[in-house]
């Protein structure tokens, strides 16, 4: 590693939470290979990491070291992708070497931890680089055994395999070769001590592969459908970024003008991105786009190894493929010359990274089809309030399918008020409903929105509630598994016969989940045919297949589920929707729990009387008056609008305000409060000397105060003003001083709080 003045001088962003990009001098042999886009391997300190080409740099007066080696032919990323991610970067307050990161499929990353955990020298071959790209098809998988004493013999490698895996859920075996060196006689040996189990599976199948499409030909539009689409195609050929929101309900013929609309762009020899809350709770959706169109398509479902994931990223990098479907990360996808995004359901909460890099992708698409000149369509039967807002104001246009296609009658519901009637999981009217439906051969589904047996074991002699050491919430008792589990970490423990504190016997299970209302229904129903669709029975790849197709084929009389049954499936046998509780959403202390509450009852709702029966729907509520409830009961978009509307001004949420919450956490309950306060008094500061009118509110404890160990406090900053509250934020970042062990996470434009 050389220091001097070196002839090319490049700029290189590195994925680690640092705000800074580095300079680094080319040596003359890597210079032709040198392009924006490409990994290179850098001496990072005394490390060697891979970072990220982004830019030439004319001169540097600092010394600077040189690049190792160029990791990649071609660049990973365009020029108008980089500036798309430097936006995001800079929008969410996120080093852009970890968006860079994000935004590239995993298979890569993999490949380049390959190499550097090789390479003594700094020198290997391509074809090792591409090793993350071959596809896997089977692996092992390990996974600790709870709750098994730690041999005192236990040290080492075998130690820290095994501390890594009670961490994770499970871990692929190639993975804790690659990361801890680990041999067969490690794996071995924490068998040997019964410490850890393994099970080998396939890790990848497409589930479309077996598949043979059927050449679906674009049907004769409708009226509304016609009007629709017209402005998408007047929109369209200006080749100009043109917001859309597509407000229809399920069955009002929304995916059908979104596959007309694609066609028109793909003849025009643009691209087309179809984002969608999850690919794994919409083959129909998928197999109706394979059918319609022979161009190429890639779907980046969650099932993909990374390998294969990295293979899809090729195919769509040389422009194989024309339109691309996928959750969240696809819009990140390197596909250029996009016509139209589609961002399908554009109200669904997994739109929002969470974690890491905190980004919304309802909203990066906008900002990405402004970029590209791209028609973007939002589209829903329960559009977000701010989006409401936005068509209310110009900003974006408005395309009402107000019918169902096949004219069907929309469901006939009814409220059941659970005031005053002791908690009981079904009322007798749901009872007699659901008799009724089985009778007359109609199949049943029961949403609960909450998984587990009981929510929580208390001591009805001292008190004491069974919760998790690690994070502040209950333990949710699974009876199949005659445990407790957290459902935040990894935490469990068996079922305690008495009391943990004070060993008494009179200890009660209160609170209800899906996996309760499955055995009162199988009480009360005994011929029944029964199925349960949870994140409990689903787990592993076609779970939701299995269930759904139970349904499907009728060898299911009632199906009780979270909110995995409310998404978009079609069952034309569902005759009777039952919502145990509508209130779960409505108590959670957060300024969109009426926005949610009412997406989720028209979610539901929409599930019953798809066939030619009509269908019935029984909702049973402690708050029959909230206008969350009877709004969403009444098909009443607007009406639900107009109250929330009022709402949300009143109390200064968006889209009235906007939002950014910094969170703090750590080990440490002191040094994170110090961390907070410390960060408050520097916002106040900042806030005075701009004379900006950011209100800042708190610090507090978050929702849930602990997870996983980790103590989080919360600052809330909110304006009304966009650019005041990021120039606050950003000089804030610039001047923050935490203590070491205290981490700050920045969420802008929050979901919840
Ligand atoms: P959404 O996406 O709003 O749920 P779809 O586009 O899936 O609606 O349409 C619902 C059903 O109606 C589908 O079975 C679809 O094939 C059918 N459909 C949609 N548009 C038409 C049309 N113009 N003529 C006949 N059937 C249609
Ligand atoms: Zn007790
Ligand atoms: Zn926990």
């Amino acid at each position: 590693m050389t220091e001097h003045h070196a002839l090319k001088i490049i700029e290189v962003a590195v994925p680690l939470p640092l705000d800074a990009t580095f300079h680094y001098g080319v040596p003359p042999e890597l210079v032709c290979r040198m392009k924006t886009g490409v990994r290179v391997l850098i001496p990072f300190g005394r490390r060697k990491i891979t970072g990220y080409m982004i830019g030439n740099v004319p001169e540097s007066a600092e010394k600077i070291r040189d690049i190792i080696d160029v990791l990649d032919e071609e660049p990973l990323f365009t020029e108008k992708e980089l500036d798309f991610l430097r936006w995001s970067a800079g929008y969410y307050f996120h080093p852009l070497g970890e968006v860079i990161k994000a935004a590239l499929p995993a298979g890569i990353n993999l490949a380049s931890r390959t190499r550097s955990v090789e390479t003594a020298d700094g020198t290997l071959s391509r074809e090792e680089v591409l090793k993350g790209g071959r596809t896997v098809k089977r692996e092992t998988f390990y996974r600790a055994l709870p709750d098994v004493e730690l041999p005192v013999n236990l040290r080492g490698k075998g130690l820290r395999l095994l501390e890594y895996l009670r961490r994770v859920d499970e871990a692929p075996a190639g993975l804790l070769r690659r990361e801890f060196a680990a041999t067969t006689a490690n794996f071995h040996r924490l068998q040997e001590l019964g410490l850890v189990e393994f099970s080998e599976r396939e890790i990848y199948r497409d589930p479309f592969r077996e598949e043979v499409f059927t050449h679906d030909a674009p049907l004769v539009l409708n009226f509304h459908q016609a009007a629709a689409l017209e402005q998408l195609t007047a929109a369209g050929i200006k080749e100009q970024f043109a917001p859309f929101l597509l407000h229809g309900v399920t069955g009002s013929g929304k995916t059908e003008v979104y596959l007309q609309a694609i066609a028109q762009v793909l003849e025009r020899g643009r691209t087309a991105l179809v984002l969608v809350p999850e690919i794994a709770l919409t083959p129909q959706l998928v197999r109706r786009f394979k059918s319609r169109f022979r161009c190429g398509i890639a779907v980046l479902h969650s099932g993909l190894s990374d390998g294969e994931r990295y293979d899809e990223w090729r195919r769509i990098r040389r422009r194989e493929v024309s339109i691309v479907i996928g959750a969240r990360s696809a819009l990140f996808a390197p596909l250029s010359h996009m016509g139209i995004i589609v961002v399908d359901e554009e109200h669904e909460s997994s739109y929002k990274q969470s974690e890491g890099f905190h980004y919304n992708a309802r909203d990066l698409a906008l900002v990405r089809g402004k970029m590209e000149g791209a028609v973007v369509v939002l589209g829903s039967a329960t559009p977000l309030v701010t989006t409401y807002h936005a068509v209310q104001q110009g900003k974006i246009g408005y395309l009402q399918l107000p019918e169902r296609v096949r004219n069907l009658p929309m469901p006939g519901t009814e409220l059941l008020d659970a005031r005053g009637r002791k908690g009981a999981t079904f009322l007798p009217e749901l009872i007699k409903a659901i008799g009724d439906n089985l009778a007359a051969g109609g199949q049943t589904l029961l949403f609960l929105n909450r998984r587990g047996f009981a929510t929580y074991l208390v001591c009805e002699e001292c008190g004491t509630v069974l919760s998790c050491p690690n994070c502040s919430v209950t333990l949710t008792y699974h009876r199949r598994r005659e445990r407790h589990f957290c459902h935040y970490c990894d935490y469990s423990i068996p079922a305690p016969s008495v009391c943990p504190k004070c060993d008494s016997q009179s200890i009660a299970l209160l609170g209800r989940g899906t996996e309760r209302v499955e055995e009162e229904v199988r009480e009360i129903y005994v011929d029944a045919r029964i199925g349960r669709m949870d994140r409990d029975t689903t787990t592993g790849r076609g779970g939701h297949a299995r269930v759904l197709k139970g349904l499907e084929n009728g060898t299911i009389d009632i199906l009780v589920g979270t909110q995995m049954i409310a998404k978009g499936h079609d069952f034309p046998g569902v005759t009777l929707v039952g919502v145990i509780s509508a209130d779960a959403t409505l108590n959670i202390p957060d300024f969109r729990s009426s926005e949610r509450t009412y997406q989720l009852i028209s979610q539901v709702m929409g599930r019953a009387g798809r066939g030619d029966a009509p269908g019935r729907v029984l909702i049973q509520t402690l708050n029959p008056e909230h206008y969350a409830i009877t709004r969403a009961v009444a098909h009443d978009f607007a009406g639900f609008y107009g109250d929330e509307i009022i709402f949300r001004r009143e109390t200064g949420y968006p889209p009235f305000a906007y939002l950014a919450v910094l969170v703090f956490s750590g080990n440490s309950a002191p040094e994170v409060e110090k961390g907070a306060t410390t960060a408050a008094a520097l916002l106040h500061r900042l806030k005075r000397e701009a004379k900006s009118r950011v209100e800042i509110l708190g610090p507090v404890s978050s929702p849930l105060a602990m997870i996983r160990g980790r103590y989080r406090r919360q600052i809330l900053l909110k304006s009304g003003q966009r650019p005041e509250l990021h120039r606050m934020i950003a000089r804030f970042r610039g001047q923050v001083k935490l203590p070491a062990v205290v981490r700050i996470a920045i969420d802008i434009d929050p979901l919840d709080m």
